[in-house]
C-alpha cells in the first residue's frame, strides 16, 4: 500500500510499504478513506520528537471501511464505516476501567523509551513512531489492535 513516511526533519514522502495484516484476534484493519493532518504530526514533521526513525508512517486522524476483523471484535464487521482515535486502549486496564483511555497501560509497546522521551508514556499512539505504536493512518490501510474498544461507528447517511 501507498503511506506517508518520515525521513527527517522536514522530509516526509509517500513510500509503498507492506499492507496491515491481523495479528490478533482483537484487531481491525480499515481502509482510510479520509485523514487529517494533526499539530501532533508538525511536532514529527519539525523533528521535535527523538524517537522518529527514517521510514516511520506518519497519521492518527483517520475515517474508514473496515475491511477485515480478528476473531474477538465482535462490535464491529466488514462494511461498517468507522472514525479511529489517536490513543489506543485495552479497555480493561486501570486507567481504560476509569475512562481515561490515553493513559492506557497495555497499548504501548514501548513504554520504557516513551518514558525516556517524555518523562511519562502515555498509552499506545497511532502514527508516532515506533516508540508508540506500529500501525499508522495517513496510508491506505490501518490495523487497529483492541479494535472492540475504540472505533466509533459511523451513523447511517452520514457523510464524512
Ligand atoms: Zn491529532
Ligand atoms: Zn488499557
Amino acid at each position: 500500500m501507498k503511506a506517508l513516511c518520515w525521513y527527517g526533519m522536514n522530509d516526509v514522502r509517500i513510500d509503498t510499504v507492506p499492507d496491515p495484516k491481523i495479528r490478533d484476534p482483537r484487531d481491525a484493519v480499515v481502509k482510510i478513506t479520509a485523514t487529517a493532518i494533526c499539530g501532533s504530526d508538525l511536532h514529527l514533521y519539525d523533528g521535535f520528537m527523538p524517537t522518529m526513525e527514517k521510514g516511520d508512517v506518519l497519521g492518527h486522524e483517520p475515517m474508514g471501511e473496515v475491511v477485515e476483523v480478528g476473531s474477538a471484535v465482535t462490535n464491529l464487521k466488514p462494511g461498517d464505516r468507522v472514525v479511529v482515535p489517536f490513543a489506543i486502549a485495552c479497555g480493561s486496564c486501570y486507567f481504560c476501567a476509569k475512562g481515561l483511555f490515553s493513559l492506557c497501560d497495555t497499548s504501548k509497546p514501548n513504554a520504557g523509551a516513551a518514558r525516556k522521551a517524555m518523562g511519562q508514556s502515555p498509552a499506545g499512539l497511532f502514527g508516532y513512531s515506533t516508540c508508540w505504536a506500529d500501525s499508522r493512518r495517513q496510508a491506505e490501510y490501518l490495523r487497529v489492535p483492541f479494535a472492540d474498544v475504540r472505533p466509533l461507528k459511523n451513523p447511517a447517511g452520514m457523510p464524512e
